[in-house]
């Protein structure tokens, strides 16, 4: 009898790297390849009701998932698309073609998680209790399971945590696709339609004359940035130098897009480095772009440790006990662009038009949220949940959270966005730039 498998698709779109996927061919003789547009990610978010995710991350999502599609079609496969709960989805599609087992990405984030289970109790229900879920780790440069500690006892700071993987743990190579083609899907399985903009409930946006930005969504587009980074352009060998620039596609690596989908995997990114390091230039910059990438493994491994802590207003330093507002009149100011600081308002006009903003801009904005107006750090976090086409909820909620002083570190770092503009925008070209206007300084009472 044939065993039929099931990957299901989440924020892994992509061949390289994909352990589930991998596996999938290599053990089933059928394979269904399926992702699942879940209403859940376009309904309103938690707290203070902003659209999920707006237009841009969709697109991205979109322009994504056609291209996993293709690749899929080239491989002699195809993307089986359905709209609704995977909960409800999978065990219909269990139940219609005889899957015994499920191929997908861990997710650690309790949305996803109560999926997971839901999911779960869905398969268990049914009586044959025949279909086996494996979850795969595929997010980060290193797996749990091969940290120098549990994680329960990661530490606290960054900076411990990143000495000891960095002296104890070893970073694996990506896992080559095995096989030339995909396992058939079984006969009589059609997709559904990708969902229009309408659809999804999420506003059109026009195109907007000012995005400088190159961003398709996919992992071809991935791959090709990547080349294009580190090989065609020779950006790598300056990155430390460019990477708090804020105009243009080349002052950073713009990998984030791809990363957060799952388009890109960090453990392609790290072989590329080495590749560098050995042919061209081994130096702090080549260091630096993968120092960022154990950031961004921390904030996930951290969010994993803390669960839900990571999401309440005190996040994690629950004694601080700090009195959030939640002014919409002020809220709206910021979010529009509207403050009177340029730097802080060019950076807001850049997200709005384009769905990115600089790593520079992003701390400056949520200082200024947090710190300035007071705002709960919260109505920023979900406000970038909605725009940011590089929307990671482990590296958003553990970003802002620290920037409030309520993260990982309990600091308080407070940015003067009048002395950040004269230090990375010194002739005052993003400010122009985004606001049309050579920069008169509006000084307000907050900076007197
Ligand atoms: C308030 C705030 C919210 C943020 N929200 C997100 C988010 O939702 N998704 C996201 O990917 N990043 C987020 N970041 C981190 C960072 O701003 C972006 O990763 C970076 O700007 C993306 O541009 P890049 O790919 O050119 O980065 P590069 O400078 O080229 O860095 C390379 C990669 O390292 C990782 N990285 C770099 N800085 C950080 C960081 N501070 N934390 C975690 N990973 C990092 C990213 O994956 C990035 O693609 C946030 C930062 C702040 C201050």
């Amino acid at each position: 009898m044939n065993k039929v498998g099931l990957i299901w698709f989440r924020n892994d779109l992509r061949i390289h790297d994909n352990a589930a996927l991998s596996q999938a061919n290599q053990e089933c003789d059928l394979l269904i390849p399926l992702y699942c547009f879940d209403p859940r990610h376009y309904a309103k978010t938690h707290l203070f009701g902003f659209e999920k995710t707006g237009f841009f991350r969709a697109q991205f999502l979109i322009e994504s998932i056609q291209d996993l599609n293709q690749s899929l079609q080239s491989l002699d496969s195809a993307l089986i698309l359905r709209n609704g709960n995977p909960e409800n989805i999978i065990p219909a599609l269990v139940k219609e073609f005889g899957v015994s087992q499920i191929y997908c990405h861990k997710e650690i984030t309790h949305e996803e998680i109560n999926v997971e289970n839901a999911l779960l109790k869905a398969l268990n229900n049914d009586s044959k209790k025949n279909c086996h879920v494996q979850f795969f780790e595929g997010h980060t440069l290193y797996q749990a399971s091969e940290l120098p500690f549990s994680i329960q006892q990661i530490p606290q700071v960054f900076t411990q945590y990143r000495n000891a993987v960095e002296k104890h743990s070893k970073i694996n190579a990506p896992i080559p696709f095995a096989g030339s083609n995909l396992k058939d899907l079984p006969q009589g399985l059609a997709s559904e339609k990708i969902p229009s903009f309408q659809d999804l409930n999420i506003e059109e946006k026009q195109v907007d004359v000012r995005n400088q930005m190159n961003f398709a969504g996919g992992e071809t587009a991935g791959l090709k940035r990547l080349k294009e980074y580190i090989w065609d352009k020779d950006l790598l060998k300056t990155y430390k130098q460019t990477r708090n620039g804020l105009l243009g596609m080349d002052y950073s690596s713009k990998f984030s897009p791809w990363l957060a989908n799952g388009c890109l995997s960090p453990k392609m990114i790290y072989q590329e480095v080495q590749k560098y390091e050995r042919e061209r230039i081994k130096n702090d910059s080549t260091y630096w772009l993968i120092f960022e990438l154990l950031w961004r493994d921390f904030f996930r491994f951290t969010a994993q440790k803390q669960g839900n802590q990571l999401f309440r207003s005190n996040g994690l330093q629950p004694q601080k006990k700090i009195k959030w507002k939640t002014d919409h009149d002020l809220f709206l100011s910021w979010s529009n662009g509207e403050t009177g600081i340029p730097f802080i308002d060019a950076n807001m006009k850049e997200l709005n038009a384009t769905g990115f903003m600089s790593n520079r801009g992003r701390q400056n904005v949520a200082s200024y949220l947090t710190k300035h107006l007071g705002l709960d750090w919260r109505m920023g976090a979900e406000y970038f949940e909605s725009l940011l086409i590089d929307y990671d909820v482990c590296s958003n909620y553990g970003n802002w959270a620290y920037i409030a002083g309520v993260g990982n570190d309990p600091i308080d770092r407070i940015f003067n966005p009048h002395k950040q503009a004269d230090q990375y925008d010194s002739k005052g070209k993003y400010v122009e730039y985004w606001l049309g206007e050579s920069i008169v300084e509006k000084q307000t009472s907050l900076f007197d």
